[in-house]
C-alpha cells in the first residue's frame, strides 16, 4: 500500500462502467478513498439495460458482477456510494488543495432491510413508464430499477408515489425497510481529484423528422431494441414489434441516424455499426426465419472488430445495402414501414417494406447538459468541445475524464480510459 494521504478522497461523477472502473482502479492500486455520485438508484449506468454486448456477446451481468465483486472486497470500504444524487456546487479550496463540493441526495426510502421479496410492489395502487425499458412497458411506483441493481433494493418514484394519502407498502413490508417519510440530505466534501464520468444519453432521432421515429410506433431506435431483445425485458426477449405485438422477420436497421450529420452530431459515435451487427444477430438468434437488412453510409467496424463484421457477412440471410434512407412512410394497413432509398452502389432510388425499423441512435455525451446544473467556482477550468465531450484533462487542478464524457467509445475503452484517469489521479495526488 502507497502512503498516499487518504484525507484527501476522490469524486466521481457517474456510477456507469467507467465511474465504477476508475473507483476500483484507484483503491486497488493506493490506499485512497472514493465517492462516486450517481444520479440514479443503482450504479452500473446504461451498459445495464444491454441485451448483450460486443465482441463476446456475454450479457452485462457477467461483468458487473465481476466488478461487484471487486468493490465488496474493496479495502477498508474505500468506495462510497452516493446513488440518487447529484452535485451541486464545486468551489476551489483557496490554499490550491482541492475543491469543496455539495451533494444533494434524495430521500432513501428502502433501507438495506429490504429483501426485495416483491411484497411492497404487488400492494402498491399506482403505475409508472418505465424507462430501464425506455417506457416501453410499466411498474409499480415502488419497484426493482434494474434485474441486478447494486445497491440491491427497491426504490420509490417520488413522481408517481402518494406517500401518506397510501403506505400500503410500508404496511406490506415485514422488514422495517420502508420509510416514506425520509428526507433528503446534503453532504458536504472536500475532495482532491474530480472524474467526470457522466457518460452519454441516446440521440433525440424524432428531431429527424423524415425517419418517423415518435410518429410511427414500429420505428424504434438501437437501445430500445435492446431491451426489446433481452430476457428480462418488456417482451420477455421475443422481438416484437410495438403496434401490434407481431413477431417480425424483416427489419430494416438504418445507421448515422444523427450521426456524422452537420445539422445533428457531427461526429461518428463509433459504436452504432457493431450494435446494429449485433442486434440483427440477436434477431437471426431469437427469429430463425428472420432477414434483416442494415442500410449503411460506411461499415465501421475498426481494429479487431472486423472479426465481427465477418461473423454477420457469413450469415446470408443478413443482408448489407449500402444506402442512404430520405423517407419513412407507414402503410397505415399493415403498421408496416415503407422506405425510399438512394442505393450508393447502383445509384437508383429504390422502395424498401419492412415490419420494423431499428434507427441506429448515436451517443451524446451528457457533460454539457450536467455542468450547466452545477454551480462551478469561476477559477475551475474544465474543457467542453464543440460537440459536447471534455477534451481537455486539467492535470494541475485534479480534474479528469473517463468513457463516453470524454469520446463515444465502447465498454472496453471506457474501461482504458478509466486506468487513464485513475492513474492520472494517483500521479496527481504524488505531487500534493
Ligand atoms: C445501442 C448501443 C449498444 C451498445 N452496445 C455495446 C456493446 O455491445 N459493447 C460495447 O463495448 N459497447 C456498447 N455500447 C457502448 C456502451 O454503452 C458505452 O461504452 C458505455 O455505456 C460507456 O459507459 P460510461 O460509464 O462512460 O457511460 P454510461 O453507461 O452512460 O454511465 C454514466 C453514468 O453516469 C450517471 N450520470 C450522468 N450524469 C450524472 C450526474 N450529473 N450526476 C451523477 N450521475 C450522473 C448516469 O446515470 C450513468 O449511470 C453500446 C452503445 C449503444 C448506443
Amino acid at each position: 500500500m502507497s502512503e498516499l494521504n487518504n484525507e484527501n478522497p476522490v469524486l466521481i461523477i457517474g456510477g456507469g462502467h467507467s465511474g465504477i472502473s476508475a473507483a476500483l482502479e484507484i483503491t486497488e492500486a493506493v490506499d485512497k478513498k472514493v465517492y462516486i455520485v450517481e444520479k440514479k438508484s443503482y450504479i452500473g449506468g446504461r451498459v445495464l439495460q444491454m441485451y448483450k454486448y460486443f465482441p463476446k456477446l456475454c450479457p452485462p451481468f457477467c461483468g458487473f458482477e465481476i466488478n461487484t465483486k471487486r468493490i465488496k472486497s474493496s479495502t477498508e470500504d474505500n468506495i462510497k456510494f452516493l446513488v440518487s444524487s447529484v452535485v451541486e456546487e464545486i468551489n476551489k479550496e483557496k490554499d490550491g488543495t482541492g475543491y469543496k463540493v455539495k451533494i444533494r441526495q434524495k430521500p432513501q426510502y428502502i433501507n438495506d432491510n429490504c429483501t426485495v421479496c416483491g411484497e411492497c410492489a404487488k400492494v402498491c395502487p399506482e403505475d409508472r413508464p418505465n424507462d430501464f425499458n425506455y417506457d416501453m412497458d410499466t411498474t409499480k411506483a415502488i419497484y426493482m430499477p434494474a434485474i441486478s441493481t447494486f445497491p440491491l433494493k427497491y426504490t420509490v418514484d417520488e413522481n408517481y408515489c402518494k406517500f401518506s394519502a397510501c403506505k400500503k407498502c410500508e404496511s406490506a413490508c415485514k422488514y422495517g425497510a420502508i420509510n416514506l417519510n425520509a428526507k433528503e440530505s446534503i453532504i458536504e466534501l472536500k475532495v482532491a481529484d474530480i472524474i467526470f464520468a457522466t457518460g452519454w444519453k441516446p440521440y433525440a432521432v424524432e428531431k429527424l423528422e423524415n425517419l418517423g421515429f415518435g410518429k410511427f410506433k414500429n420505428v424504434i431506435t438501437n437501445v430500445m431494441m435492446e431491451r426489446l431483445a433481452a430476457d428480462n425485458g418488456p417482451t420477455s426477449g421475443k422481438i416484437l414489434r410495438p403496434s401490434d405485438n407481431k413477431e417480425v422477420t424483416n427489419v430494416a436497421f438504418i445507421q448515422c441516424a444523427g450521426s456524422r450529420n452537420e445539422n445533428h452530431l457531427p461526429y461518428c459515435s463509433a459504436i452504432c455499426c457493431m450494435a446494429s451487427l449485433k442486434q440483427a444477430l440477436y434477431l437471426r438468434e431469437k427469429t430463425p426465419a428472420s432477414s434483416p437488412t442494415i442500410f449503411y453510409i460506411d461499415l465501421r467496424t475498426p481494429g479487431r472488430y472486423e472479426n465481427f463484421l465477418n461473423k454477420a457477412e457469413s450469415d446470408k440471410n443478413i443482408k448489407f445495402n449500402k444506402g442512404i434512407v430520405g423517407k419513412i412512410s407507414e402503410d397505415h394497413a399493415t403498421g408496416d414501414l415503407l422506405l425510399d432509398v438512394e442505393d450508393m452502389l447502383s445509384g437508383k432510388k429504390i422502395k424498401f417494406r419492412a415490419e420494423m425499423v431499428v434507427l441506429a441512435a448515436g451517443m451524446r455525451p451528457n457533460i454539457k447538459d450536467d455542468l450547466s446544473e452545477i454551480k462551478i467556482d469561476g477559477d475551475i477550468k474544465i474543457d467542453i468541445d464543440e460537440n459536447g465531450f471534455i477534451f481537455n484533462e486539467n492535470y494541475e487542478g485534479g480534474i479528469f475524464s473517463a468513457g463516453v464524457a470524454k469520446f463515444p467509445l465502447d465498454v472496453y475503452m471506457s474501461g482504458q480510459s478509466a486506468t487513464s484517469a485513475a492513474l492520472s489521479v494517483i500521479q496527481h495526488n504524488a505531487k500534493l
